[in-house]
Parts: structure tokens; sequence; C-alpha cells
């Protein structure tokens, strides 16, 4: 099939004929062996893609471009953290990443082991990323804002024989030492690595554990210059596990294959974000959310373009930092979040009007709600086209956006956009699990099986999980939901209301009530809680708390309350990490509850935002409310 001027035909052709469709996107990548068949779906919900191929993802993002242009730009890591800046090409990248493969491998890690990444922002991080896959290790990435409690938790749940971690990260200024979390979490988790691979920046102190911690510096010395060949995977092998917040305290590993999500990135790069090999695609994120893996590491590199790396805040030294990087290096596709743009947003626009931006295509926003005075602004400003993407961890790439790279489409301030290739979502009436068909209609979104290529495959270990919780939330019916509301208009144009679960969303990072609940509750003052997220013009949600005392009379006054308050915090920074924090924990007697003891976590969320709670005839005491409310408006 060529590649049609009509995105509608293109999108219709990748839902009904899909095996074409997909067979074709597969020419972007390299294979070590053809596959056989495009899709097996004959066990839904699990989809097989590209079954019988062979394919490394580490081949198609370094070395298959170390072939045609050894010496353009590869990696690109800039910290303004540390006043570091360095240009890898491609073969310099290939190195780096054979040196760490080598350690890896000389540490015991083979082919379907587990390494789990507890990283900053530095180079160090992408090479162990693409060292595993490169040697076929699944890596597992854990956001360095995580502390001890979260990680000990992903290592007992992955259980990997090898973690590599850094001595310290650094955030406006202050170092964040990382190691003590890491022996912390190894002090709690039950599961124990066979070794621990360190880089040393020199930030902060790093004893080191005799038999099992390794100096990356040390050790890559003795295997610089080593060949570590990529092993061939089969498309279906699992790349990595990808931790995400659900309803229920206990993350869920997201698992993803290894062809399926190669092919998918290289589709999405041409067809969404419009890169091409040779140019600079800049994405904000970091490499512990979903964002970071799919888009400044393996999308960009594999497309063969230049990717850069970030360790900085925003607006530090000052609120033109990323746009004199977009003038450096030449940047044409830039990835970012709302709330980046509503704290730039505060800042003289000349940080923005200083810099040339001509190369620059266009800006994508995505991980929260982009609301329309934001877009407008930054849209004025930039005076370049702002697409906004919805997707999850779960899917590895854009549900929703637009396809200017097949068809240039209208922009809709306020939504994130069509459905892209592949994917078929539906929006569903919750109660009747029927498709609802009226435009401007509110339901759950939710995509019809296969999912395309690149999404989840499983949970990790726990293929149970992924069906009674992904698949079979929907009355009646065998169908993904993404846990959004959200409402299609008559042009196919989608519009994200909000979850439908208790997960919340914190400057686009996703985070579950329940953790930090649980987390709160491990003090010994407390006898329940309930987190709830609320609206914040800044950060899109913050999380509240509200808190049951097992001994109100010992916390009597303002003052050891606030105290408490402080303690509770600390609790949370120590177990998760400041970025659970909640912005406030407030005290109550009672928490609004139903008769039958189920937490009222909306009529909470409503109060708080000064909604009305609705329908309150389930609940056991409407004083419980009452206190909320009276603390809200105090
Ligand atoms: P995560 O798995 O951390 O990427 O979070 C995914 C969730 O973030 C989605 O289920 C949505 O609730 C929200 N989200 C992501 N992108 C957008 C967007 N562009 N517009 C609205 N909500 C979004």
């Amino acid at each position: 099939m060529s590649v049609s001027k009509n995105f509608e035909s293109v999108y219709r052709a990748s839902i009904e004929q899909p095996e074409a469709f997909w067979r074709e996107q597969a020419d972007l990548i390299e294979w070590s062996k053809p596959f056989d068949t495009v899709c097996d779906y004959s066990n839904p919900p699990f989809a097989k893609w590209f079954v019988g191929g062979e394919t490394n993802l580490c081949h198609n993002a370094v070395d298959r471009h170390v072939a045609h242009r050894p010496d353009d730009a590869a990696l690109i890591f800039v910290s303004t953290e540390t006043d570091t800046e360095r240009t890898y090409s491609f073969r310099e990248l290939r190195d780096e990443v054979q040196t760490m493969a080598a350690v890896l491998k000389a540490q015991g890690v083979a082919k379907g082991d587990r390494v789990l990444i507890y990283m900053p922002m530095i180079p160090e991080a992408a090479f162990a990323m693409l060292a595993c896959a490169r040697i076929g290790a699944i890596h597992s990435v854990v956001f360095g804002g995580f502390a001890s409690v979260s990680l000990a938790s992903r290592i007992d749940d992955c259980t990997p024989k090898a973690i590599v971690s850094a001595d310290a990260g650094s955030r406006g200024g202050k170092v964040v030492p990382y190691k003590p979390l890491l022996d912390e979490a190894l002090r709690i988790a039950k599961h124990q690595p066979t070794s621990v691979v360190l880089v040393n920046r020199g930030l902060s102190d790093m004893p080191m554990r005799t038999g099992r911690d390794i100096d990356y510096a040390q050790a890559a010395e003795a295997h610089r210059g080593e060949t570590v060949p990529c092993e061939p995977m089969a498309a279906t092998d699992p790349s990595y596990i990808l931790y995400t917040s659900g309803t229920t305290g206990k993350p869920k590993g997201v698992q993803r294959d290894t062809g399926g999500y190669a092919v998918a990135l290289a589709a999405s790069i041409k067809h969404i974000f419009m890169g091409q090999a040779g140019e600079t695609y800049f994405s904000t994120s970091d490499i512990g959310w979903v964002v970071g893996h799919s888009y400044i590491i393996y999308g960009p590199l594999i497309a063969g373009m230049a990717t850069v790396m970030y360790e900085g805040l925003p607006i530090r030294p000052d609120a033109g930092i990323w746009w004199q990087m977009v003038e450096k290096y030449r940047v044409s596709v830039m990835f970012s979040a709302p709330t980046a743009v509503r704290v730039l947003k505060k800042y003289d626009s000349k940080f923005i009007k200083d810099a040339d931006l001509s190369s620059l295509k266009a800006l994508f926003l995505a991980g929260e709600p982009l609301d329309e005075p934001t877009a407008r602004w930054i849209s004025e400003e930039l005076g370049k086209p702002i697409i906004d993407n919805y997707w999850q961890t779960e899917t590895g790439w854009p549900i929703l956006s637009l396809a200017n790279g097949i068809e240039p489409q209208t922009t809709k301030f306020g939504s994130p956009g069509i459905a892209m290739c592949g994917y078929n979502v539906k929006v569903i009436d919750e109660g009747t699990g029927q498709d609802i068909t009226t435009p401007n209609t509110k339901g759950v979104v939710a995509i019809e099986g296969p999912l395309p290529p690149g999404c989840m495959q499983t949970v990790w270990q726990d293929d149970a999980r992924f069906v009674k919780t992904y698949w079979e939330s929907i009355p009646g019916r065998l169908i993904y939901s993404t846990f959004d509301w959200g409402i299609r208009d008559e042009s196919g144009y989608y519009f994200i209301l909000g979850r439908t679960d208790d997960v919340i969303n914190v400057a686009g990072h996703r985070l579950g009530t329940r953790e930090i609940e649980e987390s709160i509750a491990s003090h010994k003052a407390i006898m329940e809680v309930a987190v709830v997220g609320v609206e914040d013009k800044l950060k899109g949600q913050v999380a509240m708390a509200f808190a049951v005392l097992k001994d109100a009379a010992a916390y009597a006054t303002d003052a050891d309350k606030l105290k408490l308050e402080g303690e509770l915090m600390k609790v949370v920074d120590e177990q998760l990490g400041a970025v659970a924090r909640p912005a406030r924990i407030r005290f109550v007697s009672l928490l609004p509850k139903t008769r039958s003891g189920k937490l009222l976590r909306r009529a909470i969320q409503a109060v708080c935002e000064q909604r009305d709670p609705g329908d309150l005839t389930t609940m056991d005491d409407p004083s419980a409310l009452a206190q909320i409310k009276s603390l809200v408006a105090g």
C-alpha cells in the first residue's frame, strides 16, 4: 500500500487491513530474520506482533546508523546542574554501549535477565538501557524521584540480576543522593541483585558494599574496546518493564515487546512527529517515564535522529535555557509537558523571542490535559504548531494526536486530536458497555483489540491481572479501557475529561492515591487516610490528604498538627519520593464513606474543588464531608 495523502483512508486501512498496514511499517526497521505472521490474535486479548521475526532495538537505534553515518550526532547530553555538555556520535555511542554491555555481561547478566536502572539523567543511563537491549536483558528503569519503598517494591517484582545506579542526581543545584535510597531499598527488599554497578559523579558520598557494589569507571576501563554483538531477539521477546500506578497500592509492571515496539516508534516518528534522520529531537521528559523510553531513547535513535538528554530545570540558569538549546542544536522536534509550559509562562517571553527557533517544526505536549490558555500562549509566542498527544505508559506511543506526517490536520485547542493509525478507539457507556455513537456524549475511552504494535504485552508475570484490570472493566465486553473519561465530537476529535479511577496526575506524573495513602498510614499516629487529586493551576492536579488520628488528643493544638503534617510529608518523601508528597495533609475525625464502608474519594475531591459533590444518599455520616468543607473553606 502506498501512503495516501488522505489520513482518513490510511487510518481506515490500519483498522480494516492491519496486516497490510503494519507489514509496510515494518520496513522502517531492520530485521535479522523476517517475520512469518504480522499479528497473531488467536488468544485475545494477547496480541503477538511480527511472529517469527528477529531484530534488536539497540541494533536499530545505534549500529544500523553507524554503518551509514558514524560521525553524525546521536546523543547530545546537556546538564545545567553540573555544567556539562557533550555530544556522542553514533560510533561513540556504540562504543559506550558496548562497554556498558561488556560490564553487565561480566556480572553474569544474560538474555532474559532483568536489570533495574535507577539513575539521574546522565549518558550512562542511556548506555545502560541500550546495553540491556543489546544483550537481550530486560531493563526496568525506575524514576530517580522515587524513594526506597517504591524502589523496593519494584526490585521485588522484577527480581533484577543487576542494578545500575549512581551516587546522586542534582536538582536546581541541590545534590539529591541516590545511593542511600538504593541501600535502604535493598535493605527492605526480599530479592537481592548479584551486583550493583555505580556511576560515581563525585557529587555525594558513595560507600561501597564489598562483593556487591562495582565502580563503573573502573569496570569500564577493564572492558573498553570489547566487541559485544547485538543479540538477535524474537520480535515478541520482552524488551523492558516499566512500572506505573493503578488503583491498588501495587504498581503494575508494563511489559513491552521488541519488534512491535521498534516498528511502532519508527512509524510514529514519521507520521506523528515528522522527524527525519539527521535532525535533532529534544524531549524534556525523564528516562524514568514512558516518554523518556519512547522519545528520548528509542524513537529518535531508531529514526536516525540525534536525541537531546537534558539534566536540569527549564528555568535555570534562566527561562531561556530550552530555547537556547533548540537554537544551538538545531532541534526540529520538541516534546514537553503542559506543566512545564505553564511554568515558563510566568517568565518574560523575551526568552523565546531572543532565540533562533527556525529549525523547530513543532512542539508536542503530552502527559496531562493541555488547557486552552496554555496552548494559545505558547503557540503565539513560538509561532509554531503546538501538537497535543494523548497516550499512556501502557500504549508506549500516542493513541490520539494529529498525523501531520501523513496529511496536515487542523488543531482544535482543548482536544489532543483524533485516533492514530492502528488504534480502534471507542467511547463506551460505562453502565451498558455499548458504544456511544452520538457525538459529544461522555463515556469511557476504550480501544478494541488487538492493540497495535508497541502497546503493552501483559503485566510482568501476571497475565491474569492484565486481563482483569484492563480488559474486563466494561460489562459484557473484552475491550481495553484507558480509564479516562472522554467525548468524541462530530469530526472525530476527542476531548479527555479525567480519570475514571483513583489515579491522579501531578505535573504530568502519574501517581496512585492508594500508594500515597499506604505510605501516610504507615505512620503510627494514623488510623486511616484518604488522598485525592485536586485541581491546581500550575501542576494540573495536586494530592490532598485527609487523615484520621488514632489518638486525636495527642495532637490537640495547631502546632502539634503542623508538626505531625511535616513528619508525614517526610515519611512520604522517604518512602515514595518527593514527587508523591501531598500539597497538604489535614486531620479530620472521620472520613466520608458509604454505608458499606467505601471511601467517597470523588465527593472529597468535589468539595476540595468547590464543586457540588453530587448524590450523597449512600453516605454514612454527612458530618464527615462537612468537616472537610470547613477545612477547605478555612
Ligand atoms: P502516563 O501513563 O503516566 O503517561 O499517564 C497516562 C494518563 O495521563 C492518561 O491515562 C491520561 O489520564 C493522562 N494524559 C496523558 N496525556 C494526556 C493528554 N494529552 N491529555 C489529557 N490527558 C492526558
